[in-house]
């Protein structure tokens, strides 16, 4: 804790997510101060920057809390660490590489008595938590996922996107299965799976999942990342009761057609928030079922080879 009351926060892997997001969301907000960073290459103005992750744990005993922004390969490493040197840890998406990693984290959180938050940062999309709400009580018949994009807007220059433990288009993807699992009760199965591997690349670029809710309804999705034309993060959403359709990647929700909910961009914000509530209550948030549907599309798959991928 600072003198000023927040929480002290060192943030591992300064690159894209980290400057869109992250540091405006810490600096931002009225939880956390950041006094630290992490990372190989990059820096943040103003706080102390270190390139190694073991001098940094040593030398900054004061710092109680750690973002980790770097790709999902090297988290657990990282996590695993500064749990066991009484840290808090803020995982981006995805939490880990394996659920078994995953699951290891959760364990070792409790053991040492701090807090673990994998986040979903869609799950904080403003029409998230509506829709949520407006599925209650009614019987879902049908589900579909349209998840596409322009992987070269995207993720320009993210080698390890495309290797092994970079997840490919489920990185993406994810944040799609993420909403279907906060705003859909029940335990969703994978029962097909068609992954598009580029020849040259250990990852695929597009994958067409069959999935069931609990009751039996069907849930198609489609990932693409060959998207050049507008950009789709939409969830349909059938019901005895109406059409839900959310778009803009949860950002915004439809019901029969008409908007309900328009989204202002607090998806961070909302996650630092709920990161302080939860240092403070002594508490841990760490749901890893979009990790395990991605885990299953994998054991289902289908391999399908695609044109070579060139950036
Ligand atoms: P990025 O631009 O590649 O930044 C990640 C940073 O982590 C790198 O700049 C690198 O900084 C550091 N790093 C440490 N070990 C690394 C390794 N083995 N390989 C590559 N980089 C390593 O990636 P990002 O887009 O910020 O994504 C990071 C995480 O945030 C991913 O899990 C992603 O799914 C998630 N995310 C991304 C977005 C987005 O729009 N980009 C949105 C939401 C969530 P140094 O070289 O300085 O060490």
């Amino acid at each position: 804790m600072t003198s000023t009351g927040r929480i002290a926060l060192a943030l591992a892997g300064v690159g894209k997510i980290a400057r869109d997001q992250h540091i405006p969301s810490i600096e931002s907000g009225s939880d956390f101060a950041l006094a630290a960073a992490i990372s190989r290459n990059g820096k943040i103005d103003g706080v102390e920057n270190f390139v190694d992750y073991d001098a940094f744990l040593a030398a900054r005993t004061d710092i109680t809390a750690v973002s980790l922004c770097t790709p999902p390969e090297v988290r657990f490493d990282m996590a695993k660490k500064a749990i066991k040197a009484g840290r808090h840890v803020l995982l981006e998406k995805p939490p880990a590489t394996t659920i078994g990693e995953a699951e290891a984290m959760s364990v070792l959180a409790k053991e040492a008595g701090v807090t673990l938050f994998a986040t979903w940062h869609s799950r904080f999309a403003d029409a998230v938590k509506p829709a949520t709400e407006w599925l209650v009580g009614k019987t879902i018949k049908k589900i579909e996922i349209i998840w596409k994009e322009d992987v070269r807007r995207w993720h320009p220059g993210q080698a390890w996107i495309w290797e092994a433990g970079g997840f490919g288009v489920f990185d993406p993807g994810i944040n799609a299965l993420s909403i279907l699992t906060a705003i859909v009760p029940g335990a969703i199965t994978v029962n097909h799976a068609k992954l598009s591997f580029p020849s040259n690349r250990q990852q695929p670029i597009a994958a067409s999942l069959a999935m069931s809710t609990a009751e039996g309804a069907p849930i198609v999705a489609e990932f693409d990342w060959r998207q050049e034309g507008p950009q789709t993060w939409d969830i349909l959403v059938e019901t005895d009761a109406g059409k839900l359709q959310l778009s803009k990647g949860g950002a915004e929700m439809f019901v029969d057609g008409v908007a309900v909910a328009t989204g202002h961009d607090r998806e961070y914000s909302g996650i630092y928030q709920r990161f302080a509530e939860l240092i403070r209550n002594g508490q841990s948030d760490a749901d890893y079922q979009p990790l395990r549907l991605v885990a299953d599309a994998f054991l289902r798959g289908e391999r399908h080879d695609v044109d070579a991928f060139i950036e």
